[in-house]
């Protein structure tokens, strides 16, 4: 077993240290929720509500412990470490309807009695989480998960250990079966262990780049169903509309979370000349006053450091490469004097006519593409393989149809950040940003599959029905 640690991004603090998983630890694991399996699945449904009611429970009761170890991993400032653990809270019930809605039962009278369709679970489901949002989206696979009969083994992200350990507290505490949920600390080797293992399906919340890794490990496994919710090179269109209104979209879109989430921003499209020039400098103005601290401080940040200086780095790196290919610097992503290196200012960069990467910088980096018409502009908006969220900000409704008809990403904003979800509502992308299985309200599609069952009751005489039957003796 290897040692790690997990530190918080502001200031270096050790938060947890433990061992990672290896290969035996998570084959033990999976041993443990494929044994669960067998009786978790047929668990009546109202049984398997109630544990996951008293996992909510939990969760409330802990909630003050939970937000604060978000905030403290990740340096989310304390308001977005709370908005997250209220949300895991809110999963549960919307984790209910959406299974009785979208996967419950049907049936149907026929002739010789009945059409039911049903749902069964697939097994065991391994669910690797991100560190952006370590509580929420593992959380969001998981309660659809188990409430559809699935037993889970759950490693969280490498950066975010201490939440998934509060998590694995509060299934214990619920009096979850032992083996239904299971917790694999590590990170990729530990993933990798987990993939060999014998499951039935792969829950996966991160990268672009993890997400294709993953096509290609279960080329040869078809039996194992793929939820890949994966990044975005995310449009936003500002057409019309008062300046400061206008940025304060954008920024919501490309700096919140300090533009760690996967439906942030990160290209800008506005029209060409004067028009442009005033949501640019609006843009650029709203982002300097922005504050930037550690998540407990006063008065409240904006947003916090990136995950690590690691991360940071990186981030300097892609928009190095992007200087160096002719962008124009409108605000630099500069290092924050006094403060530890995973912080960085927003960037704003005048990428127009070049052929920059379709990659998505996981930062706060917003790039500006100046365009001649409104074709144009959609033009650009889908001009990447990703296909996760896009926006438009005009006050023109036909515009606006004509966005949303050609629009070619899973979650759409009209006059919203690009950050808009509910859960109540699919959350998932197309191309690199996806496989067609949208989590949130839809999760429950992915983790069970449906039956059609043609049922009668009694051993009634077919022979009448069977074409060209001969007459007996
Ligand atoms: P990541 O892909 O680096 O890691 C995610 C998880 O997968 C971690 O637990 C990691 O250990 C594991 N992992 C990664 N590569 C692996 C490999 N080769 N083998 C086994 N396990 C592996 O993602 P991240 O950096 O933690 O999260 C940020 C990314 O997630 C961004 O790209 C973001 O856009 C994306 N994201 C997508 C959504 C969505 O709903 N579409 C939501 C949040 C984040």
């Amino acid at each position: 077993m290897t040692r790690f640690t997990s530190t918080n991004p502001a200031t270096g603090e050790t938060l947890w240290e433990g061992d990672a998983a290896d290969q035996q630890a998570v084959n033990a694991a999976i041993a443990k929720a494929r044994a669960a399996f067998e009786s978790w699945s047929v668990t009546p449904l109202d049984d398997r509500i109630a544990f996951v009611r008293a996992f909510k429970a939990r969760l409330e009761a802990n909630a003050d412990t939970l937000a604060r170890a978000i905030s403290q991993e990740t340096g989310k400032p304390a308001w977005e470490g709370k908005q997250e653990a209220a949300t895991m809270v809110a999963k549960v019930e919307t984790s209910i309807k959406a299974q009785a809605e979208r996967t419950g039962t049907r049936e149907q009278d026929m002739a010789f009695g009945r059409a039911i369709l049903r749902h069964r679970a697939h097994g065991v489901m391994a669910v690797l989480g991100p560190y952006n949002f370590p509580g929420h989206l593992p959380n969001g696979h998981i309660v659809p998960a188990l409430l559809a009969g699935d037993t889970v083994v759950f490693k969280p992200s490498e950066e975010t250990p201490l939440v998934g350990e509060l998590m694995a507290r509060c299934w214990a505490e619920a009096g979850l079966p032992d083996g239904v949920f299971n917790l694999v600390q590590g990170g990729r080797d530990t993933g990798a262990a987990l993939l060999d293992g014998h499951i039935d399906g792969l829950l996966f919340t991160g990268s672009a780049g993890a997400g294709a890794h993953f096509r290609r490990v279960f080329v040869d496994r078809p039996e194992v169903i793929l939820a890949l919710e994966l990044g975005g090179n995310n449009p936003l269109i500002a057409w019309d509309g008062e300046a400061d209104a206008i940025a304060s979209i954008v920024v919501q879109s490309a700096f919140i979370t300090s533009g760690q989430r996967c439906s942030c921003a990160r290209r800008l499209i506005v029209p060409q000349g004067a028009e442009g020039d005033r949501m640019v400098d609006a843009v650029a103005a709203m982002a300097d006053r922005l504050t930037i601290g550690q998540w407990d401080e006063t008065p409240e940040p904006t947003f916090g450091p990136l995950i690590s200086a690691a991360a940071a780095d990186k981030a300097r790196d892609a928009v190095a490469a992007l200087i160096a290919k002719g962008a124009k610097v409108i605000r630099p992503l500069e290092k924050i004097e006094g403060r530890s290196d995973a912080y960085v200012t927003p960037a704003i960069l005048d990428v127009t006519g070049l052929d920059m990467p379709d990659a998505e910088i996981f930062a706060p980096v917003l790039q500006v593409i100046r365009v001649a018409d409104f074709d144009a502009a959609i033009r650009a908006a889908n001009n990447t393989a990703y296909g996760l969220s896009g926006g438009l900000i005009s006050a023109d409704e036909a515009l606006w149809r004509r966005y949303a008809d050609r629009a070619r990403a899973g979650v759409l904003n009209w006059n919203r950040p690009t950050t808009g979800a509910a859960g109540t509502m699919p959350f998932g992308g197309l191309g690199s940003s996806g496989n067609h299985r949208p989590s949130a309200y839809y999760a429950a599609d992915y983790c069970a599959y449906p039956v059609a069952s043609f049922e009668a009751g009694e051993v009634a005489d077919l022979s009448a029905e069977i074409k060209g039957l001969r007459v007996a003796g």
